[in-house]
This record gives C-alpha cells, structure tokens and sequence, in this order.
C-alpha cells in the first residue's frame, strides 16, 4: 500500500468538467504499463494492455476523476463567495470546513458561519442551506474581485491521514477507486483479454463521462470500481448498513442506477472464494457508479461494480479500511488474468 500515491491521488483537484490537471498525472504516473494510452474528446484517458489471445475481448475497468465540489456563483460586495454544487453535497457536514478556492491563484477559504453567540434556539438545530453558505477567502473585495470571477472552481481542502486500521480525508470517492484500478493494473501479469483502465470525468453529475468512454471503447465487458455506502455506525439498524466496514471488498449485486450482471456477480464470488478474498454482497438503496453510465452505451454493456465499503461518504472525513482496499485491489487483479473463464454464453 503506497500512503504517498494516494495521498497524492487525494489532493489533486478534479472538480467535474476540469479534470486536466488529474488526468496529467494519471497520464504519466500509468503510461509505462499501458501498450497504447488514448484521450476522448470530453477528458477520459484510457490506460491498453492488449490481450495474448489472437481474438482478445474488451474489458474496461473504470473509476472517476472526477470530485464533488463546487463553482463560484456570486462575489458580494464584501468579497465573500457562493456557490453552486457540482455533485451531492449535504450542508451540515460543510459548515466550518477549510477549501481552496481555484482562481487566477489557488485562495485559502473557510465556509463561514453565523457565531453561537447569534443564532437563535431553533437556528442552532437546523443546516443553513447550501445557497445561503457563504466562502471567506480573508481578503478585501478589491483584491477578491481580481484573483477569482464567476465559474471558478472551489474544491474541499484536507489531507489524508492514516486512522486505526482506515485512511481517512476529502474524495475518496472516488479516489480510493483509481488507486485500486491502478494498482490491479500495474499488478496483473498477463491476461487474454485487453483491459483497459479507463479514468474518468463528469461521474459526481450523472455519470457523463462513463457513458462517452463505454459508447468510443466499445467493451465487451465494463466493471466499475468506486466506493460504496458503509452505514455501519450508531443511529443505524444493522439491516440498513448496505456493507461493513472492514468487511471486505463488495460485489455490488445493484444500485439506484443499475443492477449488475448476475453472470459477472457470480464469477466475482467465484473467483473471491477460490482466492480466500474476503467479500460481501452489496445492494444500495440510492446512488449510482459509472457503471449506470457504461451499460446504456450502444446496444448495451454487461456491467458489474466492484465496491469499497467507505463511512461518511461525500464529506472531508470519508474513511475506508485498509484490508478492503487489499481485497478489492486483489479481486480486480485476479480477475484481469482470469477473465478468459468468463463467458456470456
Ligand atoms: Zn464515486
């Protein structure tokens, strides 16, 4: 496990739609292991390993660039800044947080709050909604006015720490997702089919990226790699937790947004137990991953998603475990070199 990559791989910022400066370094940290490295016209990057086999299918493994995060909509006349979402956000977990602001010059910002001291009884129980939060960047409006305008960017700012077993911080969604394609990447020796590694963008807004990758590349088979909803934690009955944090790596069986292959479901639980891989099966009630984007391409994809388990999703305290990360590095190894074995037919 390589804390500095993904540390790395955490901080880069990729809001939806400018993902550039991700995608640079997905391009030069990937390109030695890949035969042949493309680009769409919206941003994906495709990572090929051709297949051995003289008639080699498509696999396409995917994970997304791309960050919730958010666009500057109005500068007040003091200076201070609001947004519009880019992705899911929930306001309770903004309030007080530190974020970058990427204008002419990256800025320091904090989403100030109202002072204790101000707010009324009922005030202090309720989320201030996201249109009336508001982004101190600790500068005059003059000088704010200079350095960022209307559409600039603004991501979450915090680095990612190791805590007990979990790392823990901002965009591991879907971050933890590209280290675990990356690393099953580098690590297969050989397969009969050609994987591609496919990064890509505009997911956090409706899986825009995925569709384009899926409907150019044309794979026979897609696999989605991207957190999932952990809600093993106090306030929640235990037949609403979806995974367990620890728990191993998570064959999605269906989300909000697609329902997996049952033939790819099944191989996935195959080969986890023939490798001893820990595992478990996933249905999320709500959300979606790149595979809904992927299956709808052309005349359909078979498609399946390969989850890691992760707490407090979409906010700076995202936390996965480390053994989940291991078991689903090795599951989408595995079946990198093994995927002859899986047939439609
Ligand atoms: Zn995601």
């Amino acid at each position: 496990m390589s804390l500095e990559l993904l540390r790395t791989l955490c901080a880069l910022p990729a809001p939806p739609g400018q993902e550039e400066t991700f995608r640079q370094f997905m391009i030069e940290h990937l390109s030695p292991y890949a035969d042949e490295v493309r680009t769409d016209a919206l941003g994906n990057v495709f990572f090929f390993r051709k297949g051995k086999s003289s008639s080699p299918r498509t696999i396409m493994l995917v994970a997304h660039m791309d960050e919730i995060s958010f666009l500057v909509r109005h500068i007040s006349k003091e200076g201070f800044l609001y947004v519009q979402p880019l992705g899911g956000f929930d306001p309770r977990v903004l309030d007080a947080q530190r974020v970058w602001v990427h204008g002419r010059q990256r800025l320091l910002g904090v989403f100030g709050t109202k002072p204790t001291h101000f707010t009324s009884p009922e005030e202090r129980t309720k989320a201030v909604p996201l249109e009336d939060m508001f982004i101190d960047v600790g500068l005059p409006a003059e000088s704010v006015t200079e350095i960022v305008g209307i559409g600039d960017a603004v991501t979450l700012e915090r680095e990612l720490v190791e805590m007990g077993h979990c790392y823990t911080g901002k965009t591991l969604d879907d971050r933890i997702g590209i280290y675990v394609m990356i690393e099953a990447f580098k690590r297969f020796a050989e397969s009969q089919d050609t994987i591609v590694a496919a990064a890509t963008v505009q997911e956090e807004v409706g899986v825009r990226g995925a569709h384009a990758a899926a409907f150019g590349i044309e794979p026979d088979i897609g696999i989605a790699i991207d957190i999932t909803i952990a809600a093993d934690i106090p306030g929640i009955e235990e037949r609403n937790w979806c995974v367990r944090l620890g728990g191993g790596t998570a064959i999605k069986i269906m989300d909000a947004r697609s329902i997996s292959d049952r033939r790819l479901v099944q191989f996935f639980r195959t080969l986890a137990s023939e490798s001893a891989i820990t595992h478990q099966m996933e249905i999320l009630p709500r959300g979606g991953t790149d595979a809904a984007g992927m299956q709808l391409a052309r005349n359909g994809i078979p498609v399946c998603t390969i989850s890691i388990p992760c707490r407090y999703a979409h906010s700076v305290v995202e936390s996965v475990h480390r053994d989940d990360v291991a078991a689903s590095i090795e599951l989408v190894r595995i079946f990198c070199e093994q995927s002859h074995r899986f047939t439609t037919t």
